[in-house]
């Protein structure tokens, strides 16, 4: 199992998105992510993770799987 969040953290990401970035945006990966299936166990319905780098503004987001811990960058 991944532990997604301590992953980004290493690499110095933490969850939220760029200031400038359109939230209307994370709204339409956010329902996209919903219709995903985990590559693991093909749980369906994949939660959105958008994770900022904020020295970099660096923005980056995965489909994660709530049930297996499963994550995919999109
Ligand atoms: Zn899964």
């Amino acid at each position: 199992m991944i532990d997604l969040n301590k992953e980004m953290d290493r690499e110095g990401f933490v969850v939220g998105a760029p200031g400038l970035f359109e939230v209307a945006d994370q709204g339409i990966e956010s329902q996209f992510c919903a219709s995903y299936t985990c590559g693991n166990y093909s749980h369906r319905g994949l939660t959105y993770g958008p994770f900022v780098e904020h020295h970099t503004q660096t923005f980056t987001a995965f489909a994660e799987c709530p049930e297996c811990g499963w994550a995919d960058e999109l």
